[in-house]
């Protein structure tokens, strides 16, 4: 079927009152964006749907490519036709005969917003489907649970036929919800946390600490590939490279083994806030589960939260980590996630973390310290590049990568 247009239809956001307006400029605005390889497509953002007119363009790329875009929950690829009981009945036809499989059951669902028609939906839904079971006798008629619903609506400029409606990201528009950091590291969790926040609707910027020459060019590549990963639902993420080695060697040199992790996380919490507020973001989002390891005991997260007051998304905090890997798996960030690049976390991290850290014990070490200064070199040391689809980072490094191997 040579298709016309696809009509989308938006989630949730269709019940979010006021907002609605601005909610269905992003989505379109992402929709443009994720469409810039089919330039003939013009889209046509309605209050209660989007139309998206083809001009020629391929209908299978342009679904494919819609199919990350949160804040749409389906679109059906429709054909504009003449206004005619003719047209409408010869295309009705042609389009069951190329869908229909053996044994499957139809309705027809009409809508008519142009009231002048000669027909009105009744006797259009009867017609239709008269023209259907003509041309195949076989299909069955089901008016509950159909296989195939047959749409035709006419509106004032044509008559529009879809028998397709296939399911969206759901979720809102990425953008709509402001601005978030995402704590990215190169395990599962973080990437899976900054999926779902993108899915509410959170514009997320990567934050990732690495300690060269402890860690390897490999790790920081590992959370670059990561965030390529995570492209596809936004365009382009803004990756920012923090330099944690001084931090590090300092927090080793000050604070007990049993506090190291949870020092270690309050400089990152303090450090990707400070990021948030020069970028302008509204929250932090973290990979965190409760319980999974020590430092993500609620004792600990009271320790390590105490330096901000920034909401802290933790979108799989209540997930056990079989769930965390499905999704994982599904965004295909889990095969990355699993090679073994360690992070800064990981090589400084001591045998045995406290799971009930104090928080006076914690200020005791951190007052030895120059917190302010450490920071601030910190933040003055950021790399940030913007990553987008497509690129490659482990790989163009495959020579060390070998010798590692
Ligand atoms: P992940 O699978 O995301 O690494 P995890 O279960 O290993 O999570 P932790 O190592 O305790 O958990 O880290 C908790 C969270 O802290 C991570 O999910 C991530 O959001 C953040 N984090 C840890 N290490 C880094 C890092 N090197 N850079 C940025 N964020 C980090
Ligand atoms: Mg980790």
């Amino acid at each position: 079927m040579e298709y016309t247009e696809i009509m989308v239809r938006y989630g949730e956001l269709s019940t979010k009152g006021k907002n609605k307006r601005v909610f269905i400029s992003i989505l379109a605005s992402n929709v443009k964006s994720a469409l810039n390889q089919y330039p003939k497509v013009k889209v046509h953002a309605n209050r209660d749907r989007m139309h998206l007119l083809l001009n020629g363009e391929d209908s299978t790329g342009v679904m494919k490519a819609l199919k990350p875009i949160f804040g749409i929950q389906n679109v059906s690829p429709s054909i504009k036709i003449p206004k005619t009981t003719d047209a409408i009945y010869q295309t009705a036809v042609a389009m069951m005969t190329e869908v229909y499989q053996e044994g499957q059951s139809f309705k027809v669902n009409t809508k008519r917003s142009d009231k002048m028609f000669e027909l009105d939906t009744n006797e259009l839904n009867r017609e239709v489907g008269h023209q259907v079971i003509q041309a195949i006798p076989s299909i069955g008629v089901d008016m509950k649970n159909p296989d195939i619903t047959l749409r035709v609506e006419i509106r004032p400029d044509g008559a529009f036929l879809s028998c397709e409606t296939i399911k969206g990201a759901g979720g809102l528009p990425v953008g709509s919800s402001g601005r978030g950091m995402l704590m990215l590291s190169g395990g599962i969790d973080s990437p899976v946390a900054g999926y779902l926040g993108m899915k509410r609707g959170v514009k997320i910027e990567a934050v990732h600490f690495h300690s060269p020459p402890y860690t390897s060019v490999h790790a920081l590549n590992k959370a670059k590939d990561l965030t390529v990963k995570l492209v596809p639902y936004v365009g382009s993420i803004q990756f920012i490279e923090v330099p944690f080695t001084e931090i590090q060697e300092e927090i080793k040199k000050q604070v007990d083994e049993g506090y190291l992790m949870t020092v270690t996380r309050r400089f990152m919490m303090r450090i990707t806030d400070r990021i948030r507020e020069k970028r302008k973001g509204l929250a932090i989002i973290n990979g965190e589960s409760l319980g999974q390891v020590a430092s993500q005991t609620l004792h600990s997260m009271i320790a390590i939260n105490e330096v901000t007051t920034t909401p802290i998304i933790r979108p799989v905090v209540a997930m056990d980590k079989s769930e965390i890997i499905e999704i994982a798996e599904k965004i295909d960030t889990f095969d990355l996630a699993i090679q073994p690049f360690e992070d800064c976390c990981t090589i400084f991290a001591p045998p045995k973390p406290k799971t009930k850290p104090r928080l006076d014990r914690t200020l005791d070490f951190e007052n030895k310290m120059d917190v302010e200064g450490l920071i601030e070199r910190a933040v003055a040391g950021i790399k940030i590049s913007e990553i987008q689809s497509g690129q490659q980072y482990l790989a163009g490094d495959a020579e060390e990568f070998d010798d590692l191997l």
